[in-house]
């Protein structure tokens, strides 16, 4: 049986309920405290966090060396706008271009507003270096996609959660299935095609991972057929799957990259897109920004957290790390799990229902034995904790998850 939840507990959520709009469906536990691996929830229970925040606390929560960064950046200049330069952007657009080896970088808060960027350029490089015809520029997707809530990002979506009564939708957007190179080579024959724009993991979707060679055939044919490749790693991206970016792993460089989530560690919202000139020199004064973009606080956290990927070689980490956690729990004997698959740290379990238990009971016990992790799309478990994680923690992990499992039989 499920443990009932503490009276406080109950009414914390009840009055979230009541104030909230109901576009989230929350595991019942209220968290007032992360430290590292672990989160604290009201009544002092400790728990590990297997989700990470959807990989944007990659460094841990709390990471002494990004808040001390915020708090420094707080008390000396918090926000100019872009119509002033600050003595900390420009720091920051070095550091992160020379970190990912592009020319040039243009920041922005959140994952769904870098996407909604790299579209954009990607129109205009499309209109004005490719020559498309005026409002004829096709982006292409992939079916099962996520890339957030906007408007034009969810006209490439197939998901009626994101999509029903929401259109009319933006133009121009067609999808192929993921890891479907055939079809994307039928799309592109159109050379009104300015992008492909990809997941290199489809993390939302329930971690699929595509064959190896996909992202490098698919990469080859978008330049045989001058379209740019987008990867969207705000999931994927800094260190999660064992990689400084996915991509990395097939050795592809896309054309614009897309990071968001960790590039804060969690503490601030962050996000970007990278590209060189030949790209992002599309861009004049005028035709893309936002207040805080680039603000000094979200450029010195940014920088801190990548410094602290680096000093604490999260991407070996997390590569290392996930290989042992593939195969302990594929060596957990029951056949509510079905599947197992990720990279890196990024993974997810397929449960098979039993006894009328399904993933989000499955997630229930969890939590009752100290791990937090969520159920995506009625039957899978992403399993995502901070890099930071130790060996022995992991281990402590696959002992409540198996634990959990052989409960619910
Ligand atoms: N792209 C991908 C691949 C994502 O996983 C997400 C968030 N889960 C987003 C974009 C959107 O990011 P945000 O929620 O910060 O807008």
């Amino acid at each position: 049986m499920e443990k009932t939840i503490s009276v406080t507990t109950q009414r914390i959520i009840d009055e979230e309920e009541k104030y909230s709009a109901h576009n989230y469906h929350p595991l019942p536990v209220v968290l007032s405290k992360g430290e590292g691996v672990f989160v604290w929830d009201v009544e002092g229970k400790k728990y590990y966090d297997f989700l990470s925040a959807y990989s944007a606390v990659n460094q841990g929560h709390s990471h002494p060396k990004i808040v001390a960064a915020l708090v420094d950046q707080a008390q000396t200049l918090a926000l100019t706008s872009r119509a002033f330069h600050n003595d900390v952007f420009y720091k920051f657009s070095k550091y992160i271009t020379s970190y990912f080896g592009f020319d040039k970088v243009l920041p922005m808060n959140t994952g769904a507003e870098a996407v909604e960027t790299a579209l954009k350029i990607s129109r205009k490089w499309g209109y004005e270096k490719k020559g498309i015809p005026a409002n004829k520029a096709r982006i292409i997707f992939c079916q099962n996609n996520f890339h957030g809530r906007t408007i034009t990002i969810i006209s490439a979506s197939n998901d009626p959660d994101a999509t029903k009564n929401f259109g009319p939708y933006t133009p121009g957007i067609s999808s192929i299935p993921y890891n479907d190179i055939a079809a994307l080579a039928k799309e592109l024959e159109d050379t009104n095609v300015a992008a492909f724009v990809v997941e290199p993991i489809q993390g939302e979707a329930g971690v699929y991972v595509p064959e190896l060679g996909f992202l490098k055939k698919a990469y080859d044919l978008c330049k045989s057929k001058n379209v740019l490749f987008v990867a969207d790693e705000v999931q994927t991206g800094i260190a999660r799957t064992g990689k400084l970016i996915a991509c990395d792993h097939e050795g592809v460089k896309p054309d614009i990259l897309i990071l968001g989530k960790a590039v804060s560690g969690g503490v601030y919202p962050v996000s970007c897109v990278l590209a060189n000139n030949d790209i992002m020199d599309v861009i004049h004064p005028g035709e893309h920004g936002s207040t805080f973009g680039g603000n000094p606080i979200a450029c010195r956290v940014a920088m801190a957290a990548l410094e602290v990927v680096r000093e604490e070689k999260l991407a070996e980490r997390s590569e290392y790390l996930g290989e042992i956690l593939r195969k302990e729990l594929r060596a957990i004997k029951s056949d509510m799990i079905s599947i197992v698959r990720g990279k890196g740290l990024l993974n997810a379990i397929v449960i098979k229902p039993k006894n009328g238990k399904e993933a989000w009971d499955v997630c229930l016990k969890l939590r009752d034995n100290g791990l937090l992790a969520k159920p995506t799309h009625g039957d899978i478990i992403r399993f995502a904790p901070p890099l930071v994680i130790t060996e022995e923690q992991l281990m402590e992990c696959v002992d409540i998850i198996r634990k959990s499992i052989l409960e619910m039989e």
